[in-house]
């Protein structure tokens, strides 16, 4: 029945996946992805709030049951990479959660809960989860789920902990032919560097850093007053990383003491480690083989990103799964992935994962055995560790 429902509004579905993806918006200005989903949820009965936990691109869309219950979140990502456009298929994830929370709205009046989608934007750089977490947005909200397209139908996969760094010097401009007069801020940046080399042999294997010099100075016959550098930082758990970045700190104050220059270090929001609900992950398995889709866990070995739903499911019981719509050779934020997730097999995709996800929704609402066991697994995995 809820397959049905979703399928009535199929061309509805469509239009918006396309739309949005034709009018791909960064970071924090996808002004039009919002209008488009609030205007079609609107329509469907539901309550809209924008903006939405300090964000003008966020919002939240509520629909409620016949009496007090589970509260369930789809959540929806609609950001574009910057000269890619769709190179991450978020066009999908959008359509995905607004179809499955308009599908299972249609026996809404049969549940005890509340069927939410929340319009979480800035997903590829501006961690736009982590703020909205930070302003209350995910209060009050018991179950979130999403689904992202891929090369392979995936359940339960991880996610490192990530977090940027600017490091900045500032030392004493002089000529280069005194430089015994000035203090050599960009020297300071190359220790930086270095001392990040030699961490690498105490760090745990799976501690990634990666950095760029964004400022080394205006012309060779100037001492540098002022050098810059940005890392990006990566491990398996939040806590892991901050050890990181205390070790990192500790060589940025080396840098200075050698060279005289005086350090600034800016960190920026951290994402942190991915805990996906296996629970949730294996009722979505379930529900996705009745549309006809096989899901597996991930390969030995396949690599692992960073995104601001670690964040999310830190708080609350979270999956969020894969499903296939391009070959594996077609590679993530490429052009060929952009073309991949407005194709005839997306339009085909998303339809069977806004099944999937509104039926999981489903089961979570109706089924107390089911809910206890999510939330044992949450407290046990999650709370304990973090
Ligand atoms: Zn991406
Ligand atoms: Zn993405």
């Amino acid at each position: 029945m809820i397959q049905q429902e979703v399928d009535n509004i199929k061309q509805d579905l469509w239009d918006l996946s396309h739309k949005i993806h034709q009018n791909p918006e960064i970071r924090f200005q996808e002004e039009k992805a919002v209008k488009w989903q609030t205007e079609l949820l609107k329509s469907h009965g539901f309550t809209i709030d924008t903006p939405f936990a300090g964000l003008s691109t966020s919002y939240k869309a509520t629909i409620k049951g016949k009496g007090e219950g589970p509260r369930v979140a789809f959540l929806a990502e609609y950001d574009a990479l910057e000269g890619v456009g769709h190179g991450c298929g978020h066009n999908m994830i959008a359509t995905m959660s607004v179809g499955a929370a308009i599908g299972l709205s249609k026996i809404v009046d049969e549940l005890d809960g509340e069927i939410i989608v929340l319009g979480c934007p800035a997903e590829e750089s501006g961690k736009g989860k982590v703020v909205m977490i930070n302003n209350g947005g995910f209060e009050g909200i018991d179950y979130a789920m999403m689904v992202h397209p891929s090369t392979r139908n995936l359940i339960g996969r991880g996610g490192l902990a990530a977090i940027v760094l600017d490091i900045e010097f500032r030392g004493q401009a002089a000529h280069s032919k005194e430089p015994a007069e000035g203090i050599n801020a960009l020297t300071a940046i190359i220790r930086t560097f270095s001392g990040i080399d030699t961490l690498r042999q105490i760090w745990k294997d799976d501690a990634r850093i990666n950095g760029i010099i964004t400022d080394g100075g205006t012309a060779p016959n100037i001492i540098p007053e002022y050098a810059a550098a940005r890392f990006t930082v990566r491990a398996k758990t939040s806590k892991y990383l901050s050890k990181m970045v205390e070790d990192i700190k500790r060589v940025v104050d080396a840098a200075a003491l050698i060279t005289g220059a005086e350090p600034q270090i800016k960190q920026g929001l951290m994402s942190t480690e991915r805990y996906s609900n296996a629970a949730m992950g294996k009722t979505f398995k379930e529900n996705m083989a009745t549309v006809g889709e096989i899901m597996e866990h991930p390969p030995e070995g396949l690599s692992v990103g960073s995104s601001d739903i670690g964040n999310v499911s830190m708080i609350i019981p979270t999956i969020h799964e894969y499903i296939a719509i391009a070959p594996t050779t077609v590679k993530n934020h490429t052009k060929e992935f952009a073309q991949a997730a407005i194709s005839e097999k997306s339009d085909e995709m998303l339809l069977k994962g806004a099944k999937g996800l509104a039926m999981t929704a489903w089961d979570i609402l109706v089924n107390e055995k089911l809910r206890k066991e999510i939330y044992h697994e949450f407290e046990n995995k999650v709370l304990e560790k973090s």
